[in-house]
Order: structure tokens, then C-alpha cells, then sequence
């Protein structure tokens, strides 16, 4: 039988779960000792909870069944990150990305397959879009890595830059975001969520969701150039999409990153620079620069390095804390912006 016509355990609610298992006449408990081994334990199939007897197990797994993504190739590149393409019940293929940086190991995970939003500079967008993944398809990156990489190396930060728009696919990534912060333990501090500006999407994750940081993906200083390389700009300007950055609650320590690729010649200049730091004021605000990755065929420049550091450095004068991201990755194509088809069938982009 295939999993299709069977319940996803990682599917269903709480409520759900507890009337299937009263249905076995299971106790609450035993849908707590479900959920632990779902998502701490990282269980690939009914088969590998032993807490549960043979009997029940067999039982369950007549109608139900645990989800699982599975690996279809992954790629290293030589400074140490790993590409997985993924595959999902449907046949659908996503992409995550594990990218180590000193004691940090972060999995930068798709919220969707393709992507609507258009950007410019991001190949998803000529992908098209093909559909929002599911909260358990979101969830399930992350244990299919960490069952992968475990118990060699752990997981310590997720980060939603992935392939797709998380806003534009928010119930189920408010559900994923629940479930990655409670039932598996991650910090919400350890979470940033990465969008092009959603506006009211933004206000409302913070009202339905767990406090995870949050980057925005900015790239431009006025609105005409910004709505010349994103779309979404035209429906929410510079200053709105600002005014919601003043809006979100944060601790002292927190801060919203502000993502900008730099595009030789359209959002390098010192001018640009400058505005920045103007728009930034009264935001707690972190910048990072992210030199655009060209590849064959695409249709902006990186700027040098020169320029780079000077914007940089007229920022960090000004008291904004800026960093230059080296897109790790380049040589498979897993660095930010950096999508590829290398067949019909694989495909990846990393959101800014
Ligand atoms: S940068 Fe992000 S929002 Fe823009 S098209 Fe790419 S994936 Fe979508």
C-alpha cells in the first residue's frame, strides 16, 4: 500500500491525532510519546518506535503512516556546503542548503516550489511558480538533513532564504515555524525567517507566529530602482515596508537584517549608500552586503571589490553594522540567487 491513501501522521493536528489514537483506545500520552519521536527522535517509519508495541504499531500502520523527503543526490562544494535535493510525496523537488560557518551549522530551507514574486536578480523567478510546500513538507528538510548528518555533526540554525516567498505561503509556514520552535526544540533565536517584504504578513507573523528573527531583502534605496528589480515593490513601497520594520517587537539586543545585493551600476553608488543609511534611522538594523553572483547569462554585474568595501565602510561609519556575505557555494551553484535546472527536474535558488 502507498503512503497516499494512508494518514500522514506529520499532517494531522493535535485534536486528530488524539481521536485517531482514541480510536485505538491510546491514551493522550501515547500521542506525546508520537510526536517525540516524530520530531526529536527523527523516526522515518512507525517501525522505529519502540515504545510502542509491535501489535499497535502494525495496527497504526495499516492506516497511517510518517512522511519522509527523500534524498535524491546531494552535492559538496569545496568550502563545505552541501547542497540536497530533495523530493517530496508528490514528485515535486526542492532544494536545502547546509552551510557551516565556525560553530555554526545552519540549513537554509524552501518554503515553496518556485516562486512568484519576480525578482530580478533571483533565476527562481523565471522558474516560475508551481506550488506552496505544506508545513510537514517544510518541517521535514529539517529532519531528513539531520537524520543525514547526525549524530556526527548537529544542526544549529534554520534559516527560511530557500526557495520561494514564506509570506506568500503563510499558514503553513506559521504552522512549520510552531512546530520547528516547540516540538523540536528549536530556538526561535536561532530561526530567521527571509522575505521580500509582504507587508501585512510581516505585522501578522508576529502576531500568530513564534518571535523568529527576520531579513528583509531590501536591495534598493529608492523606489523606482527598488520596483525595477522587485516587483512586490510597486504594491509596498520603501517607506511602508519600512514603517512595518518600526512596528515589529524586538528586544534591545534583536535586529531585523536588511539584505542587499549589490548590482554593479544600479544600487552600488555612494549616493546609495548614504540613503541607506537615512532610510535605516530609528531601525534596529544590521546590513548585509551580498556581492551578486553573476553567472552565464545574467543580466547584472558584480561590482569590485573596492566599491564594495566603500559602501561598506560608509555604512559602518555611520554606526550600521554591515557585513560583506560571501556567497558560499558558488562552485555548485547552492550560493545565494544562484538557481540552476541541471536536468528537467532539479532546480534551486536561494532567496535573498
Ligand atoms: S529573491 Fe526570493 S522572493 Fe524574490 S523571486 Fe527569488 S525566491 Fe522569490
Amino acid at each position: 500500500m502507498t503512503g497516499h491513501s494512508l494518514y500522514n501522521l506529520k499532517s494531522l493536528t493535535q485534536e486528530e491525532l488524539e481521536n485517531l489514537f482514541a480510536s485505538y483506545r491510546m491514551p493522550a500520552y501515547r500521542v506525546r510519546q508520537l510526536v517525540h519521536w516524530m520530531y526529536e527522535k527523527r523516526a522515518a517509519s512507525l517501525d522505529e518506535i519502540t515504545e510502542f508495541s509491535k501489535a499497535f504499531r502494525q495496527e497504526l500502520g495499516a492506516v497511517a503512516y510518517i512522511s519522509n523527503l527523500q534524498i535524491v543526490s546531494t552535492r559538496n562544494s569545496s568550502d563545505g556546503t552541501t547542497k540536497f535535493l530533495l523530493q517530496l510525496d508528490d514528485g515535486q523537488r526542492i532544494e536545502s542548503v547546509l552551510i557551516p560557518d565556525d560553530e555554526r551549522l545552519t540549513l537554509c530551507i524552501s518554503s515553496q516550489v518556485g516562486c512568484r514574486m519576480g525578482c530580478k536578480f533571483c533565476l527562481t523567478a523565471s522558474v516560475g511558480f508551481k506550488r506552496g510546500l505544506l508545513a510537514h513538507e517544510i518541517v521535514d528538510q529539517v529532519i531528513t538533513v539531520a537524520r543525514y548528518i547526525e549524530p556526527d555533526r548537529r544542526l544549529t540554525n534554520v534559516v527560511l532564504m530557500g526557495m520561494g516567498e514564506p509570506l506568500d505561503n503563510f499558514d503553513e509556514v506559521v504552522r512549520a515555524l510552531w512546530r520547528l520552535t516547540t516540538d523540536m526544540g528549536i530556538s526561535k533565536r536561532h530561526i530567521t525567517l527571509s522575505t521580500c517584504g509582504i507587508v501585512p504578513h510581516m505585522l501578522q507573523l508576529y502576531r500568530q507566529g513564534p518571535e523568529v528573527n527576520l531579513a528583509v531583502s531590501l536591495n534598493a534605496t529608492t523606489d523606482r530602482s527598488r520596483s525595477s528589480i522587485m516587483p512586490i515593490n510597486n504594491k509596498y513601497g520603501i517607506q511602508e515596508l519600512l514603517r512595518a520594520c518600526r512596528l515589529i517587537p524586538m528586544s534591545p539586543r534583536q535586529r531585523i537584517t536588511f539584505e542587499y545585493v549589490l548590482l554593479r551600476g544600479v544600487n552600488d553608488s555612494m549616493d546609495d549608500a548614504k540613503r541607506l543609511c537615512s532610510l535605516l534611522k530609528g531601525i534596529q538594523a544590521k546590513v548585509n552586503l551580498i556581492p551578486f553572483n553573476e553567472y552565464d547569462g545574467a543580466p547584472f554585474k558584480r561590482p569590485d571589490d573596492g566599491s564594495v568595501f566603500r559602501f561598506q565602510e560608509l555604512l559602518t561609519n555611520r554606526q550600521i553594522i554591515t557585513f560583506i556575505r560571501k556567497s558560499k557555494g558558488a562552485d555548485i551553484l547552492a550560493a545565494c540567487g544562484q538557481l540552476k535546472y541541471q536536468d528537467t527536474s532539479t532546480l534551486h535558488d536561494v532567496h535573498y
